[in-house]
């Protein structure tokens, strides 16, 4: 199985921490020159200084950015792609809030569909070119199993993970033939900030104890227990290496077996 990165470089989102972090350090482990993305430089600093390195001349940068602020995004990004051709890119930022669909203000719906949608596409429009050019690409979506079936209190994150899903599908048709694969992650329950702070809301919400609301979380899982983020990053970084050429358009599940539908 080829799963060999070396001399292939991969931009990662989110990559301060989390699925984000563990996808970049999964990815550099596989021989990948890695760039880490997220908002600020001195939390990156340390996530370049702890990726792997399996060979001499691979190397590790990163790019401080906030992924809802779309032209600075299209401008750190072609600043990249005019020093590395990007092969890889893993699409992942932070959560929009908790809370019901039909309460949310119409903004968060705006701010969520910049920060997932609209960044994806700047994102890939830049390092297109360069995927083109190699005949090699792999976009991987980290969103949710709420593409598969809605999370309650997630509204505005169901709505805009829905959207991502549509958009990834849509370029899986339209970038195959350039040996661009485009591919969605979804992770389950996984111990991350994120799972942390969906917790805390659950049990301010419930007026009920953190422990309680992880307990009735882990019971929802057949595998009884929460994912780490390096689980989630093994699929992720599988999906970009060459022994997956020809998984395209999906959606994987890394949930422990909670998605309940069989599509
Ligand atoms: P996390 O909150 O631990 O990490 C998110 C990362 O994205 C961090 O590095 C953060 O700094 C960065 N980030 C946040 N907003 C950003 C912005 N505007 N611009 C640039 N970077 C930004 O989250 P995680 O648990 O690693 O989750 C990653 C993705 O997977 C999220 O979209 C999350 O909602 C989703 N997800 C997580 C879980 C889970 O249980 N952890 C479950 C399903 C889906």
């Amino acid at each position: 199985m080829q799963l060999d990165l070396k001399g292939r470089h991969a931009l990662v989102c989110g990559a301060s921490r989390g699925i984000g972090r563990a996808t970049a350090a999964e990815l550099a482990a596989l021989g990948a020159d890695v760039t880490v993305l997220a908002r600020s430089s001195e939390a990156l600093d340390s996530v370049v200084a702890g990726l792997p390195r399996t060979h001499a001349d691979q190397r590790h940068d990163r790019i401080a950015a906030d992924m809802a602020e779309r032209d600075a995004l299209a401008s750190v990004a072609a600043k990249l792609v005019a020093q590395h051709r990007v092969q890889i890119l893993v699409h992942n930022s932070g959560g929009p809030p908790a809370g019901l669909a039909c309460e949310a203000d119409p903004a968060a719906f705006e701010s969520a569909f910049a920060q997932h949608v609209v960044a994806g596409q700047v994102l890939l429009q830049a390092v297109l070119p360069g995927m083109r050019e190699a005949g090699y690409g792999r976009l991987v979506n980290i969103i949710s199993t709420s593409v598969k079936e809605p999370i309650p209190n997630l509204g505005v994150s169901n709505t805009v993970r829905a959207a991502v899903a549509g958009w990834a599908k849509t370029l899986a048709g339209e970038l195959a033939a350039d040996g661009i694969t485009v591919n969605n992650v979804l992770p389950g329950f996984t111990e991350t900030g994120r799972l942390a702070s969906l917790i805390a809301g659950r049990a301010r919400a419930r007026g009920i104890s953190e422990d309680a609301v992880a307990e009735a979380m882990r019971a929802q899982v057949p595998a009884a227990r929460f994912g780490q983020p390096e689980e989630i990053a093994a699929v992720a970084a599988f999906l970009c290496t060459p022994a997956a050429a020809y998984v395209n358009g999906v959606s994987v599940a890394v949930d422990g077996g909670r998605t309940h539908s069989l599509s």
